[in-house]
């Protein structure tokens, strides 16, 4: 059994459609699989009926844009009610700061030589419903200026770089409390994440978000080494916290990401399901279920 539960499709900064990337994962031999796109719930109609024709179980997933003391947090969200109004009033404020921050991303670029038009990025980002930092890398590398979507961050979008731009993101903690108030259930993505400084994500900050209804921790990405696998691991045994394994695969968007590269072993995923059940059952709300063949 093989379980990814953390992926993106073109509707935000993946590359592949929410079809394409549910058949990859069943040639990769991916039984069951989450769509996370950034912020969006858009890819979910398609990806179930791809995963309805491909015979794997799909859960339909956010990864909602968070912060916590002023550093960014992703928070994986799975199988909340997103008519649910104050979770989508709070996605559109996101949608609406990363749209807001297009503008502001492109001056910075000008101020420093580089003309990339809105046009541009609009039509590179294609079908995203989520526009961000990758698909200004994308329009950087059609026009000849960097060679891939790393190259980008590193030199100009990255946090300390020159085109740098903040955007609105929600309250940690304030999220969880909408993802379980959605039915929903959420785990912290890539805590400890190379491109991030989470001092602040320690046991105790992940008690306190686990009374506000945090259900996990991705333990197994790409972007921890195996000491903080280890400590994160702990954490999350000392805490009954589920412990989660993906690959954040984003197609030809991120190197050394490929589906599976890690995955989500059965029993925790089963256990990640019961708590969903749970919150869907205390919520009042009607929540989408996991989609098995
Ligand atoms: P944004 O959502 O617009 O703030 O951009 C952040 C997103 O860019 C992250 O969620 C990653 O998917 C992606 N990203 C960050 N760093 C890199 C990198 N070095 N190479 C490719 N993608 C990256
Ligand atoms: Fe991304
Ligand atoms: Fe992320
Ligand atoms: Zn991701």
């Amino acid at each position: 059994m093989r379980i990814d539960l953390h992926t993106h499709s073109d509707r935000s900064d993946g590359t592949t459609t929410p079809k394409e990337l549910v058949s990859r994962a069943g040639k990769r031999g991916i039984d069951v699989l989450a769509l996370t796109d950034h912020d969006t719930t858009e890819g979910w109609g398609e990806a179930a009926e791809a995963a309805a024709h491909e015979g794997l179980t799909l859960v339909r997933g956010i990864e909602v844009s968070c912060k916590l003391e002023g550093s960014a947090v992703h928070l994986l969200s799975y199988l909340p009610d997103p008519t649910y109004e104050p979770l989508a009033a709070e996605l559109g404020r996101i949608l609406e700061g990363r749209n807001a921050r297009l503008p502001a991303t492109l001056a910075k670029l000008r101020r420093i030589g580089i003309e990339i038009e809105e046009e541009d990025v609009r039509r590179v980002a294609g079908d995203a419903a989520a526009m961000g930092r990758p698909h200004v890398a994308d329009a950087l590398v059609e026009k000849g200026v960097v060679q891939d979507r790393g190259e980008a961050f590193d030199t100009y979008l990255g946090s300390r770089g020159p085109a740098y731009v903040n955007r609105y993101a929600a309250p940690l903690e304030e999220m969880v409390r909408l993802v379980a108030a959605a039915g929903g259930v959420s785990v912290v993505a890539h805590p400890w994440g190379r491109r991030y400084t989470h001092k602040a994500l320690d046991e105790a900050r992940f008690a306190s978000l686990k009374d506000a209804g945090l259900a996990g921790i991705e333990v197994d990405h790409q972007d921890h080494e195996e000491p903080d696998r280890e400590a994160l691991r702990s954490i999350a045994r000392n805490l009954d916290l589920v412990v989660t394994g993906s690959s954040d695969y984003h197609g030809e968007g991120k190197v050394d990401h490929d589906l599976g590269c890690n995955t989500t072993d059965p029993e925790e995923f089963t256990r990640l399901v019961e708590l969903s059940r749970a919150s869907a059952a205390a919520s009042g709300r009607i929540t989408p279920e996991v989609l098995v063949p």
